[in-house]
């Protein structure tokens, strides 16, 4: 028997829809490329987004085909998010961080038809716009005061003209909800980029789970700022579940420095924040440095690498700001855990509170994980035992973009899985902790050594600004740790320090064989260590054999 409700598809247009009617008047505000700060509101947001759908059906872009963006976090990118998806076709965000030939590769592997980008990326587009194999149209985000009075860009159309010209009388499309809405690339180490293609159904159910209280717990009373951006997983759908929740957004634009950030957060009443904890790190220099507080800010999801427990008690202790720790991945969309506590934890001695707190949190509501041994038998979820870490859902990648090849691993009982390619160990209350990454993983004498964990004590030392723990061979042990270790600016500390640091801590087998100063740790395009980089400069490092 079929249920009898009405039978409405999952679309990112009713979140929009929904925030003209009910929320109308909040405000979306962005610090724009062009030096000042733009403010207006969702009802503004929405009309502006049907004069752009408009707008893309006459550059003759059809159904399904793909709009590439090059933009920081800004309320035109929101309206590509919201014209470009609603009326059917597919935003494909670019990571302007990544080598030009990267990007025409990627442009390219999603046959872009068109290239948005933000004034920042002109000369970008200026050098590679000829190598862009299928894109027919340049359109420069930003008013006709802006445009340049030269350029080589073949037909280059500004951003503002193009919403002026197209009317703003237009019916979102109503389709089946599997329907492609957005592209995002992998930030892959190794090997091309692949492409995840999320869905109407699959972008709505996790902006629901990600607003939750466990989750992000994001309300109408909320002014959400993503440092993370827009072109790293959809700014971890923030775009969408502040716009469900009718929240208030806030948008830095290029400015991600300390100083930018902590002015945005107080000018305009922050309460809720995310990003990767190489941001926070230059954010909460800043505010040591020049004895600020954070007078709004509550709450902040930090993820996309292992936050530190140093920088969560930092947050805690020393600004009330509750860190809310979470993993996920490109193909997660990516939210898969966030640790928040269960009952009973305010009685838990600090020390055990914060080692909870600086696992990576408990499943939410439509991710389904667990580990498997090396043969694909589930480990115990007892804490201990680290195993790779599998998961499904409907958010969760089923194949990726342009491939042919089944990513999926599947069970005794014929279910697919997502192979994430990280290590992890489960405890029995269901918290989930990174140990490391599969390529990662440091095998001394054939047993496992948990870099996160290593890297985390040493980010605990007050000299250290950032650390690595990579292996390093051995002619014995096969693989030992190795440390590399960037000092904060005028603050020194020796190898054997840091070695001593770590006593008591953790097994003495897993105290590392030799520490490396260097003066910069290599980040990629999402701000994440690059350890296959500092494999490949140490490769031939000898450790000292007493
Ligand atoms: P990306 O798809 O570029 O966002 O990268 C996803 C990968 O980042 C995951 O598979 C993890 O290896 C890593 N990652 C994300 N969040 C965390 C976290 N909180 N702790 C440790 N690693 C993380």
């Amino acid at each position: 028997m079929r249920g009898q409700m009405m039978d409405q598809p999952l679309l990112i247009s009713s979140l929009l829809v929904h925030a003209e009617r009910h929320h109308g008047s909040r405000e979306v505000v962005s610090r724009r490329c062009e030096g000042d700060i733009h403010r207006y509101s969702y009802r503004d947001l929405a009309q502006r987004c049907r004069q752009l759908a408009n707008a893309l059906a006459g550059l003759g872009l059809d159904p399904g085909d793909r709009i590439g963006t090059l933009a920081w976090n800004g309320y035109r990118h929101l309206e590509l998010y919201y014209a470009g998806s609603g009326s059917g076709r597919v935003v494909h965000t670019l990571n302007p961080r990544l080598h030009p030939d990267q990007l025409v590769w990627i442009a390219d592997d999603a046959r872009d038809r068109v290239m948005f980008f933000d004034l920042t990326f002109l000369p970008l587009i200026e050098a590679t716009a000829a190598r862009f194999a299928t894109v027919e149209h340049f359109v420069l985000m930003a008013d006709r005061s802006h445009m340049p009075a030269g350029t080589s860009i073949p037909n280059l159309i500004c951003y503002e003209d193009l919403i002026e010209g197209a009317s703003a009388a237009y019916d979102w499309p109503v389709f089946d909800e599997t329907t492609a809405s957005s592209l995002c690339y992998t930030s892959g180490t190794t090997g091309n980029p692949k492409g995840v293609l999320y869905q109407h159904r699959s972008t709505v159910l996790h902006a629901y789970a990600a607003a939750l209280p466990d989750a992000m717990g994001l309300s109408a009373r909320d002014v959400v700022l993503p440092v993370v951006p827009m072109f790293h997983v959809n700014a971890w759908g923030t775009p969408y579940s502040t716009v469900m929740a009718g929240a208030k957004l806030v948008f830095p634009g290029p400015a991600l420095d300390g100083r930018s950030l902590h002015d945005l957060f107080e000018a305009e009443g922050v309460t809720f924040s995310a990003g990767v904890p190489t941001v926070w790190q230059g954010l909460l220099a800043h505010v040591e440095e020049h004895g600020l507080r954070f007078s709004t800010l509550r709450r902040t999801v930090i993820g996309g690498s292992a936050c530190p427990p140093a920088m969560i008690e930092t947050f805690e202790k020393s600004y009330d700001v509750t860190v809310l720790h979470a993993w996920g991945m490109t193909e997660m969309s990516p939210l898969g855990t966030v640790c928040t506590m269960k009952p009973g934890a305010e009685e838990l001695p600090e020390a055990e509170r914060a080692a909870i707190k600086a696992k990576q949190g408990r499943a939410l509501y439509g991710v389904d994980m667990t580990i498997v041994d090396a043969e694909g038998n589930e480990l115990p979820w007892d804490g201990q035992a680290q195993g790779d870490l599998l998961v499904r859902g409907p958010w969760v990648l089923d194949r990726y973009f342009n491939r042919d090849e089944d990513p999926l691993r599947y069970d005794a009982a014929g279910r697919g899985w997502f192979p994430t390619g990280d290590v992890a160990t489960i405890d029995a209350d269901g918290f989930m902790q990174i140990t490391d990454r599969t390529k990662d993983v440091i095998k001394s004498g054939g047993e496992w050594i948990g870099s996160i964990d290593l890297e985390n004590i040493a980010m605990g030392h007050p000299s250290v600004a950032m650390a690595a723990c990579i292996a390093a061979h051995h002619p014995k042990w096969d693989e030992r740790p190795l440390l590399v270790v960037m000092k904060k600016p005028g603050r020194e500390v020796t190898r054997e320090e840091l070695l001593a640091f770590y006593e008591g801590k953790v097994a003495k087998w897993w105290v590392p064989d030799d520490v490396v100063f260097v003066d910069a740790i290599p980040l990629g395009a999402t701000g994440k260590m690059q350890k296959n980089k500092l494999r490949e400069a140490f490769r031939d490092h000898v450790l000292p054999t007493v």
